[in-house]
């Protein structure tokens, strides 16, 4: 039943998708294909280390070309002169969370350092957004106890990392991420890379084409029925 993607079938999934990420917190989410109900896998799409204008700016214009939603943590150092693409991003359905200020091991910090990475940075999303909850994702995923304790947020994670920063070749990040894209994953890439964001737009096609609905963090959570707690580590790690 998954031959060819004609406007019918896509406009499908996309409603899907769209229904999806509304529903309540914990819902399955079917959809009925060729008479039998399936449930539809669903992952989020999540990107570090940006925003740079020319990449960051190409990928959102392409996600929004799909109505797909991604979720884009932010280092608050390259915040300055990139305000439209926040924007942007906040427009199109995205999330937006902290990557800390300059891009610091947080665990290599006291309470005081780790306040001013995560409050410079939320203040210019406070100016640019305004007043929200903005999860923070740890650079290099390393995080302590101390760090958690500090946390306003829920601090998340990845479950899928291609290690796009390593292998910057595009075809071999779209064939990682295709083959192994479970339900409920959540894959990290990094959105100052050519070959990142021209991957992760052919990464959003080949899941689609195999049924994958793509929802931002905040809305994975609630779909698995996890509260966004302070502290908490998303998802948790086997
Ligand atoms: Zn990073």
């Amino acid at each position: 039943m998954r031959g060819g993607r004609t406007p019918g079938i896509g406009l499908g999934l996309l409603a899907l998708c769209f229904v999806l990420a509304l529903s309540p917190a914990g819902e399955p989410v079917q959809s009925v294909e060729g008479g039998a109900e399936v449930e539809v896998p669903v992952v989020a799409l999540t990107f570090d280390d940006g925003p740079r204008a020319d990449t960051t700016g190409w990928l959102l214009d392409q996600l929004a070309l799909r109505e797909v939603p991604a979720t884009f943590f932010l280092v608050g150092g390259r915040i300055p002169g990139n305000e439209d693409l926040i924007r942007q991003m906040a427009a199109q359905g995205c999330q937006v969370g902290i990557h800390t200020y300059d891009h610091v091991d947080v665990t290599g910090l006291n309470q005081t350092e780790f306040d001013l990475q995560i409050g410079k940075t939320r203040a210019l999303l406070v100016e640019i957004l305004g007043e929200g909850s903005y999860w923070l994702r740890p650079p290099y995923g390393f995080v302590s106890e101390g760090v958690r304790a500090w946390s306003d947020s829920p601090v998340v994670l990845w479950s899928l990392d291609p290690e796009d920063w390593k292998d910057h070749d595009a075809q071999d990040l779209v064939d990682t991420v295709v083959e192994q894209a479970r339900d409920g994953d959540v894959i990290l890439m990094h959105d100052i890379y050519q070959n990142s964001v021209q991957a992760a737009v052919r990464i959003v096609d080949a899941l689609e084409e195999k049924g994958f609905c793509f929802v931002t963090v905040e809305q994975l959570m609630a779909r698995q029925g996890v509260a966004p707690e302070a502290g908490a580590v998303f998802p948790v790690r086997p």
